[in-house]
């Protein structure tokens, strides 16, 4: 019998755990734990739809030049700049894939996104944890953590699970002093419930070694459809696109995607109710007990007192039908991350986040 064996490192990638939609034994679910935009995503997305159709029997467009065309229009940008992706997690491994390998270190925050380790391993590089302080990234701590083996540094701005963010001159420093050689991919996830920001599309204007990454799963309502974008200087797409298949999205989510990003009063009223929202929830957690960072995204970081009243509270709020996401293996065992839903969603997790505190378990 041959001996099938994967590539050293691949059995050290740890999975990447998702959450459950579905609690056993309890019907009215309400699920917080994946960010999604509870207001779903705009009429003219689902009007394209109808009109859409199947259009299966032709192979899609493969350099996906109407969706990059209508990103760059809606955001001032150079189409040909422009890469598109199997949500921005696809962008994030072409990225990968393509500037780190055997040997190579990818530097990023102490409570960075899941993924970054899990595509630092993927190609059998090294993943370098920089120390936060008080949960906002240390730029100072990012740029000691790196070396002449750096060739990427992944940032979350703002940053999932901590909700915070760091501003435009931290953010020009650390481009500023990578070693020679190094990517600063600046992850744009949450960038659109922060109003006026750019994403980092001006630090990528300015520099030669900063990528931008965005995506449509979170303000725009579009989890499911799975497209996300990155933006960069022209020598990296040219080399992103050597490793990106072909054919990677599909004539629906391409026209769904760029209906999308057209329709962007669906954009600004989301992130005010968001903000409304966030607000509110932040106030009542705290008045019930449950401190938490000023969150510039979609969620917010509930802080208890220790690992294990997080996880009592996590079973208290499923047996309610209540579905926030934990995050001990971003190093926050004492922390809920909960994902501001709609008005009665947030109304219902806080009322029972204060039965909780006041004894109900
Ligand atoms: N970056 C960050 C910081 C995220 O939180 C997420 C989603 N959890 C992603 C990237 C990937 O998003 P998607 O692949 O859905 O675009």
């Amino acid at each position: 019998m041959s001996r099938i064996e994967p590539q050293p490192g691949v059995m050290d990638i740890e999975l990447y755990v998702g959450g459950s939609a579905t609690v056993d034994g309890v019907k009215d679910v309400v699920k917080l734990s994946s960010n999604e935009n509870p207001m779903g995503c705009s009429e003219a997305v689902t009007d394209m739809h109808a009109k859409t159709g199947l259009n299966l029997h032709r192979y899609p467009n493969t350099d996906h030049s109407d969706l990059r065309a209508a990103i760059a229009e809606v955001h001032g940008l150079e189409a040909n700049r422009i890469i598109c992706g199997v949500g921005s997690d696809e962008v994030l491994q072409f990225i990968t894939q393509a500037y780190a390998g055997v040997g190579d270190e990818i530097v990023y925050p102490e409570h960075g996104f899941s993924m970054y380790p899990i595509l630092a391993k993927m190609v059998g590089a090294t993943p370098v944890v920089a120390k936060e302080r008080e949960r906002v990234v240390d730029v100072d701590a990012m740029l000691a953590a790196c070396t002449d083996k750096t060739k990427i540094v992944f940032l979350a701005n703002p940053a999932n699970p901590t909700g915070t963010m760091i501003g435009g001159n931290d953010l020009a420093r650390l481009a500023d002093g990578l070693p020679d050689g190094c990517i600063l991919v600046h992850d744009g996830a949450y960038t659109e419930y922060v109003q006026g920001f750019d994403g980092g599309a001006g630090l990528v204007e300015a520099r030669d070694n900063v990528v931008m990454t965005r995506t449509f799963s979170k303000i725009y309502g579009l989890g499911g459809l799975r497209v996300g974008w990155g933006y960069a200087p022209q020598p990296i797409i040219d080399v992103l696109n050597r490793v990106r298949q072909p054919f990677n999205l599909n004539d629906i989510q391409m026209k769904l995607a760029a209906a999308a990003v057209r329709d962007q009063e669906w954009v600004t009223k989301c992130r005010n109710d968001n903000t409304r929202l966030r607000a509110w929830l932040a106030e009542a957690l705290m008045e019930h007990g449950v401190p938490s960072d000023t969150s510039c995204t979609n969620f917010i970081l509930a802080r208890f007192a220790d690992q294990a009243e997080a996880e009592a509270c996590d079973e208290y709020l499923k047996s309610q039908g209540l579905i926030v996401r934990r995050v001990a293996g971003y190093d926050l065992p004492n922390c809920l991350r909960i994902t501001v839903g709609d008005e009665p969603s947030c109304r219902r997790v806080a009322h029972a986040i204060g039965q909780f505190k006041g004894g109900a378990r």
